[in-house]
């Protein structure tokens, strides 16, 4: 009997995981990829969609083109998880697994901000940042904030790159003269990793008229008066708000026991990915590793977990313990991407290293991008 790997979340913890077991097994494993969606969008997308850079259709990676040996997708919706007995409820039936990785990610929960979805616009999932493709070039001018509204979020760099592809968003459309934009976030420094990454940014916050936030998180708006509440109960004006929500765990990961409650990562071995339940791992943002939610921490410790399991049915030598390493692609506007290299936990503490923005950077984006779409769909 092949060994039955279920695997739930095909983002790019699921894809990544799925696509090195397939190349290692082809038809000698059973591997099922859940997901409730259709379709794969990278994070960086949502920004591209939102500032008019793509067009909707062209950043949507059907899941129907995954054809890989071993590997049946199955679109739907999960329902339960026990991980004791590693069983799978989902509206498309029962899936038991020898193996089981949790791949959910991690949820948005715009409702917990008073005041977001009625007074604010969220772009941090995929109909929020398409909806902003409409409404942007409707925006005339005033007060406009990026706004954190919950400490732990996904990709630390996206709100400091939203802050200045909007820069340039309003510069092309004549309206910056009229705005203001500003930046709320609740660290001292755009990427606290990285000394020399933050202060790039943040000379580069300077040239371009964008106020820095620090430390403060956005708790509420007053639609009626359009103004957003801080931590510290400073209030800001606001004709534009563009948020990132709380995020939180699945609820379905909540209920099956895995975490302790909705803001409670998945505890799991930080040098294994592996989760207190035996067979059960859980990669990603929906883990509490202590690397930050981005897709390449999410691909780096489905590599270990993928490793791990080829040892395991191999009998082959467990891998290298997770480090936690990753390259952050990051937009500066006009046209250029710096990259910050950090690593969490190969030493006692987080370290990072900055390469300055180029055109040469944005192409080695792309390059991200394209090989991505190459390896996990085989396109
Ligand atoms: C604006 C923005 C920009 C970003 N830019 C970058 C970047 O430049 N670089 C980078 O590395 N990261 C970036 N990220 C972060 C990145 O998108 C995430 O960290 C990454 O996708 C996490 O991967 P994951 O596999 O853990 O989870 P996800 O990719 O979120 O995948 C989880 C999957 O689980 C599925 N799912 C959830 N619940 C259920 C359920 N109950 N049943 C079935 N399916 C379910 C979801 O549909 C989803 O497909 C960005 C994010 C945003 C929002």
């Amino acid at each position: 009997m092949p060994v039955r790997v279920v695997v739930l979340g095909a983002g790019f913890g699921g894809l990544e995981l799925t696509t090195v077991l397939s190349e290692e097994f082809g038809k000698d494993i059973q591997v099922v990829l859940i997901d409730k969606s259709d379709a794969f969008i990278f994070g960086f997308s949502k920004l591209d969609v939102m500032f008019g850079r793509q067009l909707p259709d062209a950043v949507r990676h059907p899941y129907r083109d995954v054809l890989k040996p071993g590997v049946r997708f199955v679109q739907t919706t999960v329902r339960s998880i026990d991980p004791v007995a590693r069983r799978t409820v989902t509206d498309a039936g029962t899936f038991d697994a020898d193996i089981l990785v949790v791949a959910l990610g991690a949820d948005l929960d715009p409702a917990a901000t008073p005041g977001l979805t009625e007074g604010g616009q969220e772009f941090y999932t995929v109909a929020g940042a398409f909806a902003l493709r409409e409404l942007l070039p409707t925006f005339e001018g005033g007060p406009a904030i990026v706004g954190v509204c919950g400490k732990s979020f996904k990709c630390p760099p996206a709100p400091s790159e939203t802050a200045l592809l909007l820069h340039d968003f309003l510069t092309d459309r004549g309206r910056r003269p009229a705005s203001s934009i500003s930046l709320v976030m609740p660290f001292g420094t755009p990427i606290p990793p990285s000394p020399d990454t933050s202060q790039a940014i943040l000379k580069t916050f300077a040239e371009r008229g964008i106020t820095f936030v620090k430390d403060q998180l956005v708790k509420s708006l007053d639609p009626a008066r359009k103004v957003a509440v801080l931590s510290d109960g400073a209030e800001m004006p606001y004709s534009l708000f563009l948020g990132i929500p709380v995020h939180r765990v699945p609820q379905v990961v909540v209920d099956s026991g895995l975490a302790a409650h909705p803001h409670d990562w998945v505890p799991v071995n930080k040098q294994t990915l592996a989760t207190e339940f035996p067979g059960v791992y859980a990669i990603g943002d929906v883990n509490g590793v202590g690397t930050p939610k981005a897709g390449v921490f999410a691909e780096g410790s489905a590599k270990i977990v993928a490793a791990a399991i080829v040892a395991q049915i191999k009998s082959g030598t467990p891998p290298e313990p997770y480090k936690g390493q990753g390259s952050c692609y990051v937009e500066f506007g006009h046209n250029q991407v710096g990259r910050v290299d950090v690593d969490f936990l190969s030493g006692p503490k987080p370290t990072g290293t900055f390469q300055e923005p180029s055109a040469a950077l944005v192409a080695e984006k792309a390059h991200f991008g394209r090989s991505r779409i190459a390896r996990w769909f085989g396109r």
